[in-house]
């Protein structure tokens, strides 16, 4: 029986019956990866600061939030691992 990982992050992929394909770190079909603001997502200002971990302000709208952010990074990919990595 051979197991299947997702091509793009490596992560174990589970097939579950009804669902479909999920990684197994997080059991969702995609994957999401942390960003950090880079502008004030109120404002759109580049004037922000992170006053403590993970939590910043803006300077221009005085607005807290949050300075990382998830985003989907890529629908999994399943493929066999003991194939490892031979691609065409
Ligand atoms: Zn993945
Ligand atoms: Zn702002």
């Amino acid at each position: 029986m051979s197991e299947w990982i997702c091509k793009w992050c490596g992560d174990e992929a589970v097939f579950i019956t009804g669902k479909g394909w999920v990684h197994k770190s997080t059991g969702k079909m995609y994957a999401t990866k942390t960003m950090r603001h880079e502008r004030c997502p109120e404002c759109g200002s580049k004037n922000i600061k992170e006053i403590k971990p993970k939590w910043g302000i803006c300077f221009d709208c005085h607005a807290n939030f949050h300075i990382e952010y998830e985003i989907d990074d890529h629908c999994i990919l399943p493929i066999p691992k003991d194939k490892g990595g031979d691609e065409q």
